[in-house]
Order: C-alpha cells, then sequence, then structure tokens
C-alpha cells in the first residue's frame, strides 16, 4: 500500500454523527442500519475482507426513484453554484440534453456492472445488482420525471427569484454542515438557503408525490442549524418545500415549542443508538447487537439483502422473486 494511502487509512475515523437518514435507517431496521454505519467500514480497500467488501459495493447501490432526485438535485444544484458565482446558466434546453446524456451513461455503466470496481463513483442500481425486471418503459418514466421536475423547475417564479438573489446572499447549496446537540454532531445537507431582507429561506427540492413521514424532523433540524450557525432566531427561519412533479410551494416557520419536541426526540434517538455501541468513545460495536426486522416487504428493497439473509421465506436472493 502506498503510503499515503496508509496515512489516510490511520486518520480515517468512523465518527458517530446523527442525521435524519440515519435515524429513517435505524427504525427500519437495526441490522440495516449496522450495515450502512458500520459493516461497510474499509469496504473502500481491495485488501478488506470480502464481506466487508460486498457491503460495501451494497451501501452504494441506488434504486430508480432515489437516482431521479438525485439527478434532479444535481442538476439544480449545478445551476444555483453558477448563480452564486455569477457565472452565466445554460438554456434549460441544454441542461435537460446533458441530463439526459448523464441518465443514458448512469444506466450503461450500472447494466454493465462496473460499480462493482468502482462503486463510489460508477452508478449502481439496486434493480440490476437484484434483477429486479424493469420495463424499457419504466426505464423512460424515469427520465421522463426528471425532464418533467427541471422544465417545472426552471420555469418557475421560485428560479426567477433565485436569479434575482445577490451571490452574498446564498448561504449553503447542499453541502454537509452540522450542528452539535448536547455534544453530538447533527448533519444536514440544504438543498439551498438563502438571505432574504430580515429572515433566512431554507428550500427544499421534493421530486416525490408524498411528503416524507419524517419531514417536520428534517425541518425542524434545518432551522436549528441556521439558527445555530448564522445567529437567526428560529422564527425568522422559513421553509419552502418546491414539490417539482406539481409545481406548488408549500411554506413554514417552526414554533420554539414545537422545535423543543423535536430535539428531545433526537435527543432520544442518539441514546437509542449509542446505547447500542460497545466503545462509545471510539463508535465501535458489534453486528449481533442489532437485531434484523425480516419484514418481507422491507427486506426486498433493502440494498443489503444478500449479505443479511433474513429469514423471509423463498426468493430472498432475487428481490424480484
Ligand atoms: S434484509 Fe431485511 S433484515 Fe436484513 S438488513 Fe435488510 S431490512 Fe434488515
Amino acid at each position: 500500500m502506498p503510503c499515503y494511502i496508509a496515512a489516510m487509512a490511520e486518520v480515517l475515523k468512523n465518527t458517530f454523527s446523527w442525521s435524519v437518514s440515519r435515524d429513517r435507517t435505524f427504525r427500519e431496521c437495526p441490522r440495516q442500519y449496522w450495515f450502512n454505519h458500520y459493516g461497510f467500514w474499509g469496504g473502500w480497500n481491495f485488501e478488506a475482507d470480502e464481506r466487508t467488501r460486498e457491503i460495501y459495493v451494497l451501501k452504494q447501490l441506488t434504486s430508480r426513484p432515489t437516482w431521479v432526485g438525485s439527478v434532479v438535485h444535481d442538476c439544480i444544484r449545478h445551476s444555483i453554484e453558477n448563480l452564486s458565482r455569477g457565472i452565466p446558466v445554460l438554456p434549460v434546453e441544454r441542461i435537460l440534453e446533458i441530463t439526459r446524456n448523464r441518465m443514458r451513461n448512469d444506466y450503461r455503466v450500472s447494466r454493465d456492472g462496473l460499480y462493482r470496481d468502482n462503486p463510489k463513483y460508477a452508478c449502481g442500481f439496486f434493480e440490476h445488482e437484484y434483477r429486479v425486471p424493469v420495463t424499457p418503459e419504466q426505464w423512460r418514466d424515469s427520465a421522463d420525471t426528471v425532464d418533467r421536475c427541471l422544465v417545472t423547475f426552471y420555469a418557475s417564479e421560485v428560479w426567477d427569484q433565485l436569479k434575482r438573489t445577490r451571490p452574498g446572499d446564498f448561504l449553503e447549496i447542499e453541502r454537509f454542515s452540522n450542528f452539535l446537540l448536547d455534544g453530538v454532531g447533527v448533519t444536514v445537507k440544504l438543498d439551498c438557503a438563502t438571505r432574504e431582507t430580515d429572515h433566512v429561506v431554507v428550500w427544499d427540492w421534493k421530486t416525490g408525490r408524498r411528503e416524507g413521514a419524517d419531514a417536520p424532523l428534517q425541518l425542524a433540524c434545518y432551522a436549528f442549524y441556521i439558527h445555530q450557525s448564522y445567529g437567526v432566531p428560529i422564527h425568522r427561519v422559513k421553509m419552502r418545500r418546491f414539490e417539482l412533479s406539481g409545481g406548488t410551494v408549500h411554506e413554514r416557520t417552526i414554533a420554539e415549542r414545537e422545535l423543543t419536541e423535536i430535539l428531545d426526540y433526537v435527543r432520544g434517538s442518539i441514546a437509542d443508538m449509542q446505547g447500542l455501541l460497545d466503545d462509545r468513545e471510539r463508535n465501535l460495536t458489534h453486528e449481533d447487537r442489532f437485531s434484523k426486522v425480516e419484514r418481507r416487504e422491507a427486506c426486498l428493497r433493502c440494498n443489503f439483502l444478500k449479505v443479511c439473509a433474513p429469514n423471509i421465506g423463498p426468493g430472498v436472493h432475487n428481490a424480484s422473486a
């Protein structure tokens, strides 16, 4: 191993940091949580043992709906980053063309299994890995959804408003940030945050048709992060969710009392997760401490199905069965 890689491996630490998605996985299935946050660790090394490497590869898989969301988010992020730097944004037709090419490439790379050698950077679909039958129409439908979302976004009043925003008023654009809650890191990634007169707006792009059950939790974390990092009073943080499938915008703020209750929930979730650690300081634990949910519906869409081998009856090695 070259010495700089060895040095990196020594420096890298699996640090505990709470997030809404971490909580979602923990509630969905504790064993899936272990695969996602502990079992994969070190799997990027080709010297890793076979199972760890496999967990690492499976961790990076994406499903079609998640991919649709990522492609749309990446595209919007790129445009807003350009706006914030005063760089001209391409015409919509060109953006759609580039995006379609990216999607075609993702599809080909995944179909040819290239993600197995390069899981971090080559797209890998759950549907390809587990041989879930997907018709060409369904793939086209995913691409059309991306097109529709982007056309809606670039034709919207929201986009016009962002174009009028001064570069210095863009506070965050899809970057990992964190705040401390009782000394524990909480990770957030805001789609975009802008300053408007006497308040801050946290923007949230949604490609799905329904708001997720943990949306209030997500928004509370965003509001608290802005409050802590930028010194903005909670009542001056506005959250705007732009539903790109329908073109509607929903705005809300969060009351101090609701925020307090939600932060208490986060404290409880952190305690539950850390209660399963063998060594809290070093964030170390064992697979056996994390139960398997073994619910067929959950397992058949779980990335780790083939390494977990849950007891859910026939067809566990092929999600389509
Ligand atoms: S296959 Fe099922 S039991 Fe195993 S990690 Fe996934 S959801 Fe949990």
